[in-house]
C-alpha cells in the first residue's frame, strides 16, 4: 500500500501552569527564576503530617478554561491521589481529578492562522473544532537537573497549579496539531490563564499518535512521544513519527504500545520504554480535600467572560469595516488586537490605521524580532500619523519618513516631525497650477479622463507628483484632476 492508503490519529495532552499567585494546596509563590527551593513549605515539600488548602482562584481559572471551550463544569467535583513512585514527587503520589474533573467535553476551534504558515493555504478542514475529553486540575512536580554524576532537584516549582486539557483522537495530521496548540495557547492567552509558552515549559504536551489503513475501523497501535519543547518540535515529530509506523506496517513489523522521546537535532524519535499495560496508578478520592460544589464559581466566572478570538474577529470586521483576514491577523494576539484598537481609537479611517499596523508596524517589529508589548511607539501615535495623511497634511511615502523617526524618537509627536522634516502641505494654488500644467501637456490621457478612464487620471497624477517634487497629496489631485475634467 502506499503512504495514502493510511490515516493518522492523533491525541493531544497539554499540561498548562496557570498564571495564579500562590501554588494549588500552599500559601507559597508562584515565581520564576527565584533561587532553588526558597518557595517552599511543610506541604509542597511533602513533608508528613502536612495538609493541603484548595486554591480557589485557580479553581475558577480552570472553570474560565472550561467556559471558553465549551465544556461543563459538574455540580460537584473530587480531588484524587495519583500513585507513583517518582523522584520529583516526595509524596509519591500527585493530587490530581479522575472521575469528576473539574471540565467535560468542549472543543478548541482552529483558526486559519494558527496553522504553519506554509500550510495555511491548504487547509483540509477550515474551521474544525478538536473534541476535548477533559479538563482537570492537579499539581505541578519539583524540576530535577542532570549533572554528570549526580542530580539535583529544585521545589519551587513543586504545588504550581496545573492544568491537563486532554483531547479525542480528533486530530488527522501534523498540520492540524500545530494549529491546536497555537489556538489553544491564543484562548488561554486571551482569558489571562497562563502565558502558555512551551520553550519556558509553562505549556508542556504529549502525543498520541497511531496509524491504521483506511477503511480499517479499530485504531491501530498507540505510540506516546515525549520531550516536545515547541509547537513546531511537535510538527516535525509526528511527521517523522507517522512515516515510521507506516513503514513498519509495510514492512509487516508488529508495533507495540510504547513511549518514544523525540531528538530535536536528530530530527528523529526513538523508544525509551514500552508499555506493560495502562499504568495503574491506584487512584483513590484524596482524604485530606473535600469534593468541591461548582456552581457558585461557575456563575462568577460566566459575569465577565472575556471576548475569544473569533468573536473579536468578527467584531473587528464590523466595528472598523476591515477584511476578514486583516480581523484575523489582528485578533491573533491579544496585545496586537489591544493595540489596534488603541491606535484606531476616534481615527478617521480605522481601515488605513489596520494597514497601516499590519504592512508597517508588523513588518519593523518583525525586522527587529520584537513583541507587540515591546513596540517603542505608542499606538495612539499610530492613530494620529494615519489621521495626517487621510488629512492631506502629509503624503504616505513621507509619513513612512515620519514613522522611522519615530521609531527612533518615540516621544515626539508625529505632526512636530512632520513639521521638522519641512513636510507641509503643499500650496493649494501651485499645486493647482501644476495640475493645470499636467493636464495641459498631456491633452491624451486628459482626453481619457474626459472620456472615464481613471487609469488615465493615475498616470496625471504621477506628472504633478513629479512637478512637485512629491510634495502633493496624491489623493487629492487625483480628485481635482477628476473634479476638473468631470465636471
Ligand atoms: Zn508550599
Ligand atoms: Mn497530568
Amino acid at each position: 500500500m502506499a503512504k495514502e492508503d493510511y490515516i493518522a490519529t492523533i491525541g493531544l495532552e497539554v499540561h498548562v501552569q496557570l498564571k495564579t499567585q500562590s501554588k494549588m494546596f500552599c500559601g507559597c509563590p508562584v515565581k520564576f527564576a527565584e533561587p532553588p527551593n526558597t518557595l517552599t513549605c511543610p506541604t509542597c515539600l511533602g513533608l508528613p503530617g502536612a495538609l493541603p488548602v484548595l486554591n480557589g482562584g485557580a479553581i475558577e481559572r480552570t472553570i474560565l478554561a472550561g467556559q471558553l471551550l465549551g465544556c461543563e463544569t459538574p455540580e460537584v467535583v473530587k480531588w484524587d491521589r495519583k500513585n507513583y513512585f517518582y523522584p520529583d514527587m516526595p509524596k509519591n503520589y500527585q493530587i490530581s481529578q479522575f472521575d469528576l474533573p473539574l471540565c467535560l467535553g468542549g472543543g478548541v476551534p482552529l483558526y486559519d492562522l494558527a496553522y504553519p504558515k506554509d500550510a495555511q493555504k491548504d487547509i483540509a478542514n477550515p474551521g474544525k473544532v478538536v473534541k476535548l475529553t477533559r479538563i482537570h486540575l492537579e499539581e505541578d512536580v519539583a524540576k530535577s537537573t542532570h549533572h554528570s554524576t549526580f542530580t539535583t532537584i529544585d521545589f519551587n516549582r513543586a504545588g504550581t497549579p496545573l492544568m491537563e486539557i486532554v483531547s479525542e483522537p480528533d486530530i488527522d495530521s501534523p498540520e492540524e496539531a500545530f494549529a491546536y496548540l497555537n489556538s489553544l495557547r491564543q484562548i488561554l492567552i486571551y482569558g489571562d490563564l497562563s502565558d502558555a509558552d512551551m520553550e519556558k515549559g509553562q505549556m508542556r504536551c504529549d502525543v498520541n499518535v497511531s496509524v491504521r489503513p483506511k477503511g480499517q475501523e479499530e485504531l491501530g497501535v498507540k505510540i506516546e512521544l515525549k520531550n516536545l519543547n515547541s509547537v513546531s518540535a511537535v510538527r516535525r515529530s509526528l511527521h517523522y513519527e507517522i512515516a515510521r509506523q507506516i513503514e513498519a506496517c509495510e514492512n509487516g513489523e508488529t508495533l507495540i504500545q510504547s513511549t518514544r522521546r523525540w531528538d530535536d537535532d536528530l530530527g528523529e524519535t526513538s523508544e525509551m520504554r514500552t508499555k506493560e499495560a495502562a499504568h495503574d496508578y491506584r487512584y483513590f478520592p484524596d482524604p485530606d480535600l473535600l469534593p468541591v460544589r461548582t456552581a457558585v464559581m461557575v456563575a462568577k466566572v460566566q459575569i465577565n467572560l472575556p471576548e475569544l478570538p473569533h468573536t473579536k474577529v468578527a467584531r473587528f470586521e464590523s466595528d472598523y469595516d476591515i477584511t476578514h483576514y486583516d480581523a484575523s491577523v489582528l485578533a491573533s494576539e491579544r496585545a496586537l488586537a489591544d493595540f489596534y484598537e488603541a491606535a484606531a481609537k476616534g481615527v478617521k479611517s480605522p481601515k488605513k490605521v489596520a494597514n497601516w499596523v499590519i504592512n508597517n508596524l508588523l513588518a519593523f517589529l518583525n525586522e527587529q524580532s520584537l513583541t507587540i508589548d515591546e513596540c517603542p511607539v505608542a499606538p495612539e501615535k499610530i492613530g494620529v500619523l494615519v489621521d495626517l495623511v487621510e488629512a492631506g497634511t502629509i503624503s504616505n511615502n513621507q509619513a513612512k519618513e515620519v514613522f522611522a523617526a519615530l521609531l527612533e524618537t518615540p516621544d515626539e509627536e508625529p505632526a512636530a516631525i512632520a513639521k521638522a522634516k519641512g513636510f507641509e502641505p503643499a500650496d493649494a494654488g501651485e499645486i493647482d497650477s501644476f495640475i493645470d500644467q499636467a493636464i495641459e501637456a498631456n491633452s491624451g490621457p486628459a482626453q481619457e479622463v474626459r472620456d472615464g478612464n481613471d487609469k488615465a487620471a493615475n498616470f496625471l497624477t504621477g506628472q504633478v507628483m513629479k512637478l512637485s517634487r512629491g510634495k502633493a497629496n496624491p489623493k487629492v489631485v487625483t480628485e481635482t484632476i477628476l473634479q476638473k475634467l468631470r465636471s
